[in-house]
């Protein structure tokens, strides 16, 4: 919901243009396929895959001088098992995103923290605690659905989850047999995924021996832990981390970049680094061409 509005008209990836209607009704869309270019006046426009989420894309925008800006969006370096694995079209201008432009976030590959996810999940049920899986109903939940579920756990699974997964599965991903979260399925041996709102609902409040584990970048912070009021954090992200930002800078190759979303200080960094690079506003984004 932190990139969707109900706009008269989008032009979108066929999953984004599911996943857009089944959170805000039916709205007038352009389906694009990835690497399916459409001409806007001057201009021909191209989505690729930002890993970030199933069908998140990022946007080439190429004009007729063959000048290529490329605005990368939400993405993600670390390939996970739910979104389509990050493209690195090469560009002129990149406008880019760089929520953990700061060298404390770096995390470990998504196969350790998978693994990391599954060992702890093992060890707590063995204990006899029911794990409380905690991310974003849209992209962090269904994946640790797909983590989980690959790997042999039953789940029961929050119902706002579900309504989510389900256009997951329509384009192709399969969590395998999962139950809907209810108080006769929120019992020891199951393994529940939820959204953080959940945490006040009383299916949560009553069980008897939870264990909750939130996934989110910003777990690599000592004091996340508390501030989510969980047990643990693990930094399961679906953004680049510091060392993923520059790995798709190097491969992108621009002659410039724009930051956005992220630490203000982030484009001075780039700049010791050698980059053109400058701070975007966001009132500056569409006088870029
Ligand atoms: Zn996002």
């Amino acid at each position: 919901m932190d990139h969707a509005r109900r706009h008269k008209h989008i032009f979108a990836t066929p999953a984004t243009v599911s996943l857009m209607r089944r959170r805000l009704g039916h709205i007038p869309a352009t389906v694009m396929p990835f690497g399916e270019s459409l001409v806007f006046g001057q201009v021909q426009v191209t989505l690729f895959p930002a890993g970030h989420i199933l069908g998140s894309a990022q946007t080439l925008v190429e004009n007729e001088a063959g000048e290529r800006l490329l605005y990368s969006g939400d993405f993600n370096t670390e390939p996970c098992s739910t979104a389509e694995p990050l493209a690195y079209p090469t560009c002129d201008t990149l406008i880019m995103e760089c929520t953990f432009g700061n060298p404390a976030y770096r995390f470990p590959s998504r196969q350790i923290l998978a693994q990391q996810l599954c060992d702890l999940v093992s060890e707590k049920l063995a204990q006899g605690y029911i794990p409380c899986i905690y991310g974003y109903a849209l992209g962090k939940a269904q994946e640790a659905m797909k983590i989980l579920s690959d790997n042999g756990f039953a789940l029961s699974v929050h119902g706002s989850i579900i309504h989510l997964a389900q256009v997951y599965e329509k384009h192709g991903i399969d969590f395998g047999s999962y139950d809907r979260l209810r108080a006769d399925t929120a019992v020891p041996g199951r393994v529940l995924i939820l959204p953080p709102a959940a945490r006040r609902q009383r299916v949560v409040k009553r069980l008897q021996k939870p264990f909750s584990i939130f996934l989110t970048g910003w777990g690599i912070r000592p004091e996340a832990r508390f501030r989510y009021g969980v047990d643990m954090v693990l930094p399961l992200s679906d953004h680049a981390d510091f060392d993923g930002l520059l790995k798709y800078i190097d491969r992108v190759r621009p002659k410039r970049i724009y930051t956005t979303h992220g630490p203000k200080t982030y484009y001075q960094f780039l700049r010791q680094q050698g980059y053109d690079a400058h701070p975007l506003e966001p009132s500056a984004q569409q006088e870029l061409f």
